[in-house]
């Protein structure tokens, strides 16, 4: 499949360096409360990028942390009188609970920052040994971004004209900033009364990691100096992956990431849907509305990833209506079908269009207008040929992660197959303007209690009240 790279602006295709498996990571969720459904965006176009991958027939490996000590996890979990553990783990569980609802494959490896601080002390040391970091008199380490030439490319901070030179003796403490204030930023934190019992032993004395190294130290760690695709909301571009690339380049000197993914974010009126703005929905506020995740998924790639997508309570109306006729469709497909199976073949007949879509861009939105397209182009076939075209059409909603929801009860009923074949003949006998025999046939399908009803380009049977 092609896909746009953040750092050089244009689409490439992605084959893995290893010749194997695709490897790739992605930054995973802070975990101090429910993750909102502007995080989810991310996490279900990673997992749609992931599962077009293995559907095509790549392996992959995918990894995804987990942030359990940042400023915010310290802060909150103190207000709650918990330990950060706790805390941590508490949020954690609630936010597989919600990926699993959301159908979000589970990460082949799912690390935490508090595991891997020594991981993470080594890295620091690397970099201080090399001189890209220096110890301040407060027990902190930071980055000297002076040091690193390529600072700055993938968020490319030349076009905002920014002196990096200028910027040798501003520092930057707290682990998320703005581009103005670009700066060198903290590795290890010294000890401060307000991080209470949360404080490591290290060679500067006790304190903390900085959050941007945790990924860098855990993507050395499973995935190596050099690796795939890397990948997170666009909000992360500036500064967190810039600076992860110059951790990464300057303490182990691999290529680091090859491709770079980034979502743009989830509105809502108009403002990017965050927890510090206060206009978030959880997973959980719209299941209490009524709607079911699978809506929700489905409304997350309705967008295209590189364009904002606004969020609308309405917009989940429309995934309802729109699961439910993908769900008859498939129906009408498997009632015509005739006691064929539906294999599992590598092919997607109808819905090829849907797939290439996919496969350029990962084009959701475009795929699932492929799915209704493809819906539509095989109402007219029948036995092996509808068997096929369902085959297709259930590999699509694989690499879509789409479940379908179950049709009402009498919509689901068995049509016993002599009714079936009646009904059969009938339609292609009308399809030859045989009015006689399809009059005829639908009485005599009426005496055996089904009812047909014809529309433009099909047929349905009900059995008679
Ligand atoms: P966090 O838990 O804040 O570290 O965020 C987890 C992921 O969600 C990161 O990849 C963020 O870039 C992403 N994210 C945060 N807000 C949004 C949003 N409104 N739309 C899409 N992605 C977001
Ligand atoms: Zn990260």
């Amino acid at each position: 499949m092609r896909l746009f790279d953040t750092l050089t602006r244009t689409d490439h295709e992605l084959t893995p360096i290893d010749g194997k498996t695709f490897r790739f990571y992605c930054c995973g969720p802070t975990v101090y409360g429910p993750a909102h459904i502007g995080n989810f965006r991310t996490f279900v176009l990673q997992d749609v990028l992931r599962r077009t991958l293995e559907t095509g027939g790549m392996r992959t490996l995918h990894v995804r942390n987990i942030t359990d000590v940042d400023d915010k996890t310290i802060r909150d979990s103190q207000a709650a009188g918990q330990s950060l553990t706790d805390f941590t783990a508490k949020w954690t569980e609630k936010f597989h609970a919600d990926c699993d609802q959301l159908n979000l494959l589970p990460p082949h490896i799912e690390p935490g920052a508090v595991e891997h601080i020594p991981q993470q002390i080594a890295m620091i040391e690397a970099l201080v040994e090399k001189g890209h970091a220096y110890p301040s008199d407060d027990g902190s380490v930071y980055f000297n971004i002076a040091s690193f030439p390529g600072y700055g490319k993938l968020s490319r901070l030349d076009e905002r004209e920014l002196d990096l030179g200028k910027t040798q003796n501003a520092r930057a403490n707290s682990d998320e900033y703005e581009k103005d204030s670009i700066s060198d930023f903290v590795l290890w934190k010294g000890r401060r009364p307000e991080d209470g019992d949360n404080h490591w032993t290290s060679p500067w004395g006790e304190g903390r990691p900085g959050w941007h190294l945790e990924c860098s130290a855990m993507i050395k760690q499973y995935l190596g100096d050099t690796f795939d695709l890397h990948s997170g909301g666009v909000d992360l571009v500036f500064p967190h992956h810039e600076n992860e690339i110059a951790q990464s380049q300057c303490a182990c000197g691999g290529h680091f990431a090859e491709h770079w993914f980034h979502t743009t974010h989830l509105m809502v009126d108009g403002g990017k849907m965050s927890k510090s703005l206060g206009n978030l929905y959880t997973l959980d506020d719209l299941k209490t509305k009524g709607f079911s995740p699978m809506e929700v998924r489905y409304v997350l790639i309705g967008g295209h990833y590189r364009k904002q997508l606004n969020f609308t309570l309405e917009s989940l109306t429309g995934a309802r209506e729109a699961l439910l006729k993908l769900a008859k469709g498939a129906q009408t497909l498997a009632n015509h079908m005739n006691g064929e199976t539906a294999l599992n073949s590598a092919e997607f007949g109808p819905f090829e269009p849907a797939w290439e879509k996919l496969n350029r861009d990962l084009n959701t939105p475009a795929a699932l207008g492929g799915l209704f397209t493809g819906l539509k182009k095989s109402a007219n076939l029948r036995g092996k040929d509808a068997a096929a075209a369902l085959a297709g059409f259930n590999r699509m909603l694989r690499a879509l992660g789409l479940v379908l929801p179950e049709l009402p009860r009498e919509k689901t009923v068995s049509i016993p197959a002599e009714i079936q074949q009646l009904a059969e003949t009938r339609w292609q006998a009308r399809a030859n303007k045989d009015w006689a025999t399809s009059d005829e046939l639908r009485d005599k399908l009426k005496a055996s209690g089904w009812l047909v009803i014809d529309t433009k380009d099909n047929y349905t049977l009900k059995p008679e009240a």
